[in-house]
């Protein structure tokens, strides 16, 4: 058991003010992984008033020496890597082999990332007789879910160090213990004190205390979308600037000139990435009807071919689910799915055979015949779930992959790039794959419609914490 009994606030690991715990399961086994103390406002004030007394001095360090602080960071955790990865297998589900890859290895390039992209920055450009320059916004609330723990938490953290500006962080309470090595990381590597701090606790309380407290500029969200309008609608009293990466219900369009197994494969990969537990999963796939058949053949054959087991064993393709709710949740989009009329082509909500007993295991699941207005493919499952939609020509496709409120990302599949390239710009998503592109660091990050606003990554996440102010000058 991880027995983490203090809160990084100010520099120092502090006793919190009140006394309730919750527990962190492990998603492979249900076991008890660790224990974590539940922040409450007393803490998250602490915590503001430490990184606003930080403030100054941190913003107004040279961007070269902020980022001498990230590269060591990322050297720290580095270091820690191997840890990180199987803590985060267990907390999360996700196969070590991809967690060491993704979930260990994606914060290292942040931290890494940013240094290097701030240190070419340019703060200050003249523009006629006004000298424009970019001030970081101030105090940092970063809010953050369990899927990518780290990834997502660097994702906010990294670049808004780099800005200048300071942080309190409240990290998922379904995965946080990896928190608690990247804020001993950073107390390791010499950051001034009140410039990171670590409040952990329930969204309803240590969250919404972040979120609607005055010392606090801006608020960076990751979650969902039920929490991203809460989250909004509580920071608008304060008119504080929000950031918001919601969820999403992506579509991958194959068309009719794509190489089928080859698209079918990367989207039956794309969605059950982290056993489907992914914001941009491909979660519904589009084809043309002329070929649902046989789609349908090979999604069923590729989804078979994920072997189901616990996240530390070698031979695991597809991990559990995070947590027991979510196991249920996904359950019962299986079974909403089966009463809606959807065709069940493999999967279902029995247990996996041969899955370890306490885990939180689901079957690769795909529907074949589904309509977009059903409701497995207009929410967010967040599982192993994939829904084959077919489509009578082009623009049907682009119509069924717009239907949805969601607009995080998308693919797109032929063996013509530019005719892939076309059908991409009609999507109406932040990020969309055209014949399985890579993820890319600095390309911009973030949703159209319900999935959002605000950009990460690259550039674009650093420009999200920073202000623009004109000196307008005379001569
Ligand atoms: P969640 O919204 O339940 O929780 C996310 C975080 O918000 C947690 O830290 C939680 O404690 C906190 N929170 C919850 N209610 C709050 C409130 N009222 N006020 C303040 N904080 C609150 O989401 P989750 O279940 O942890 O994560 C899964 C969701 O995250 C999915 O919808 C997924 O699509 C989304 N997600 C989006 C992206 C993206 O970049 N767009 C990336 C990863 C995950």
């Amino acid at each position: 058991m991880l027995l983490r009994d203090k809160l990084f606030i100010g520099g120092a690991w502090v006793a919190p003010q009140g006394k309730q715990t919750m527990e962190v399961f492990n998603a492979g086994n249900g076991e008890r992984l660790g224990k974590i103390p539940l922040g409450e406002e007393k803490d998250v004030d602490a915590a503001v008033s430490a990184a606003r007394a930080a403030f100054e001095g941190w913003s107004g360090g040279s961007a070269q020496w902020r980022a001498g602080f990230l590269e060591k960071i990322s050297a720290g955790l580095k270091a820690r890597a191997d840890e990180i990865a199987r803590l985060i297998a267990q907390e999360v589900g996700m196969p070590l082999k991809l967690s060491a890859r993704i979930q260990a290895g994606l914060p290292i390039a942040n931290f890494a990332n940013y240094a290097k992209l701030v240190r070419e920055f340019k703060f200050e450009e003249r523009v006629g007789n006004s000298l424009v320059v970019r001030e970081p916004v101030g105090v940092v609330g970063a809010i953050t879910p369990w899927n990518y723990p780290l990834h997502q938490i660097t994702l906010k953290v990294a670049p808004a160090l780099a800005a200048g500006c300071t942080v309190v962080l409240k990290p998922s309470e379904v995965a946080p213990l990896n928190a608690f090595v990247l804020a001993e990381v950073i107390e390791l590597a010499g950051l001034p004190k009140g410039v990171f701090n670590l409040v952990t606790g329930i969204g309803q309380k240590a969250g919404e205390a972040l979120v609607t407290h005055p010392g606090v500029d801006m608020i960076s969200f990751t979650g969902s979308t039920r929490a991203g309008k809460r989250i909004s609608e509580l920071a608008s009293h304060y008119i504080k600037r929000v950031a918001l990466e919601l969820g999403g219900k992506s579509a991958s369009v194959i068309l009719e000139d794509a190489d089928l197994p080859a698209a079918v494969k990367g989207t039956v990969n794309g969605c059950y990435l982290n056993s489907g537990q992914t914001c941009t999963a491909l979660t519904r796939m589009l084809v043309p009807e002329s070929k649902y058949e046989e789609a349908a053949r090979l999604a069923a054959e590729t989804a078979k071919s994920f072997v189901v087991g616990d996240p530390l064993a070698e031979s695991t393709r597809l991990g559990p689910l995070s947590s027991l709710a979510q196991l249920q949740r996904v359950r019962d989009y299986i079974k909403k799915g089966l009463e809606e009329g959807a065709e069940l082509i493999t999967g279902g909500v029995e247990l996996p055979e041969g899955a370890p007993p306490g885990g939180y295991y689901v079957r690769p699941t795909v529907f074949g015949k589904v309509k977009n207005s059903m409701t497995i493919a207009q929410e967010e499952i967040f599982g192993p779930v994939l829904a084959i939609i077919p489509y009578k020509d082009e623009d049907d496709a682009v119509r069924i992959a717009n239907d949805s409120p969601y607009g995080l990302a998308g693919a797109v599949w032929s063996k013509d790039d530019a005719h892939a390239q076309r059908i991409a710009r009609r999507i109406r998503a932040g990020q969309v794959d055209v014949n399985g592109g890579a993820f890319n660091l600095n390309a911009p990050f973030g949703g159209f419609k319900q999935s959002g606003h605000g950009r990460e990554a690259g550039v674009y996440g650093l420009e999200e914490f920073l202000e623009y102010k004109s000196l307008q000058l005379k001569g």
